[in-house]
């Protein structure tokens, strides 16, 4: 009773190890710096990012070259059925007792698998370099609080999972597609309140000239933009960001209190120049459309890996390796599909760098807020060609800069580096 390691697998895995050896080797071997970053950065700059950027990079890939092994043991190398042998022992027989058992299991060798790279990616790493105002107590406090939540709502899925197999025997994939599209929808609604608020405070923009500021441009984008909100990220990070997030009344701009603390003026105006472009030009429900047809799209291409991997009758009633196979898809299906959800978030990201600047008609503005983000999160100003294709959301500081330069052809004096 082993499952069938088929055509299919071949055809995921193949591009998934061709992608990490790709990422691995441009994260030792970044090769050589595009002489136009030194237009805008010293090389110290340049030096200290690389070295942020290649350590970030390593645990990246590191971390997901060590889940997928484990899982694909967990699938092909026979725990499966242990697992499952075993929480049929402990739940009496029980159906759904055995598949919460079983994926309580799973659950927790994951995190386990997972919480050296984290601890060490999101606090030690962080620490080193200064980013992190966070203790170990309060770090841990998240670190449980997120996965509380996680535990919470993965296991209403994995029972919601297994009783639309069972149900709808020929058509559970789009039913699971259709399930699955209405949580994307309810999540995008529900997180700004439900969520975030579990992790940072949000206070109303209360500066009057900001205010102002951000009326003006509200005007002028057509947008009725009532919730601008500050968030104390300066309890966790020296970083400075901002965000918009929400559907129709949860609908909102955030600005981290880093940015209003250790930005001028002008940049924080064209911050939220940028993010109301992105609400302007119909971002969030284009990302969340896309988001649909990939779910779809998913969860067929899993309806064939489990049909062939495993025998219809099995994978009803040997949740174990069901599940497992299941999350080992994901796993790879989200990793070697990044190329194209990156591709499509930097164009959004292109965009609404452009749209900005017709809203607050300063570019030198945005040229500046651009050198001061790369300069103050050390981004890398000259990433390597496939890591930047493979897993930038955003296109790269100097792309971002010629994209403000090339804009309606406006000429912009001398930039301070
Ligand atoms: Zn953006």
């Amino acid at each position: 009773m082993q499952p069938r390691f088929n055509a299919l697998w071949f055809i995921i895995l193949v591009p998934s190890a061709m992608f990490s050896l790709l990422y691995l080797w441009q994260a030792v071997f970044p090769g050589k710096i595009n002489p136009d970053v030194f237009n805008y950065f010293t090389s110290q700059q340049v030096d200290a990012a690389r070295e942020y950027a290649r350590v970030a990079r390593l645990f990246f890939i590191g971390s997901f070259l060590v889940q997928a092994t484990f899982l694909l043991w967990l699938v092909f190398g026979g725990p499966a059925v242990a697992i499952y042998g075993w929480a049929q022992e402990v739940s009496g027989g029980s159906y759904r007792g055995g598949i919460l058992l079983v994926f309580f299991v799973v659950w927790l060798a994951q995190r386990a698998v997972n919480l050296p790279f984290q601890l060490y990616g999101d606090y030690f790493l962080q620490h080193r370099w200064g980013f992190l105002t966070q203790t170990m107590g309060s770090w841990w406090l998240d670190y449980i609080k997120m996965a509380g939540l996680d535990l919470l709502l993965s296991s209403l899925g994995v029972l919601m999972f297994f009783w639309i197999i069972n149900r709808w025997h020929g058509s559970w994939w789009l039913i699971g597609a259709s399930f699955f599209s209405l949580w994307l929808v309810v999540q995008s609604y529900l997180w700004p309140v439900a969520v975030a608020p579990l992790f940072n405070r949000f206070e109303p923009a209360r500066d009057p000239v900001l205010v102002a500021d951000v009326r003006n441009l509200s005007a002028k984008a057509g947008l009725p933009v009532d919730k601008i909100l500050v968030m104390d990220a300066s309890q966790r990070t020296t970083r400075a960001n901002a965000y918009f997030a929400g559907l129709g009344k949860t609908k909102q701009i955030v600005l981290y209190d880093t940015l209003l603390r250790d930005y001028p003026r002008d940049e924080v105006e064209a911050v939220v120049a940028h993010e109301m472009a992105h609400w302007r030009q119909g971002h969030i429900s284009k990302g969340l459309a896309m988001g649909i047809l990939g779910s779809f799209l998913l969860w067929g291409i899993l309806f064939l890996v489990l049909r062939t991997t495993l025998d219809v009758e099995w994978y009803m009633h040997y949740p174990a390796h069901t599940w497992i196979v299941a999350l080992l898809f994901f796993l790879l299906a989200s990793f070697a599909s990044s190329p194209l959800q990156n591709y499509f978030s930097r164009r959004m990201e292109t965009e609404a760098d452009r749209v900005s600047i017709t809203l607050t008609e300063n570019p030198g503005a945005a040229l500046r807020l651009q050198l001061d983000l790369a300069k103050k999160n050390l981004s890398d100003p000259s990433p390597p060609s496939f890591i930047r294709w493979f897993s930038y959301s955003h296109p790269a500081v100097l792309e971002r800069i010629n994209t403000i330069r090339g804009q309606r052809g406006i000429i912009i004096g001398d930039i301070p580096s």
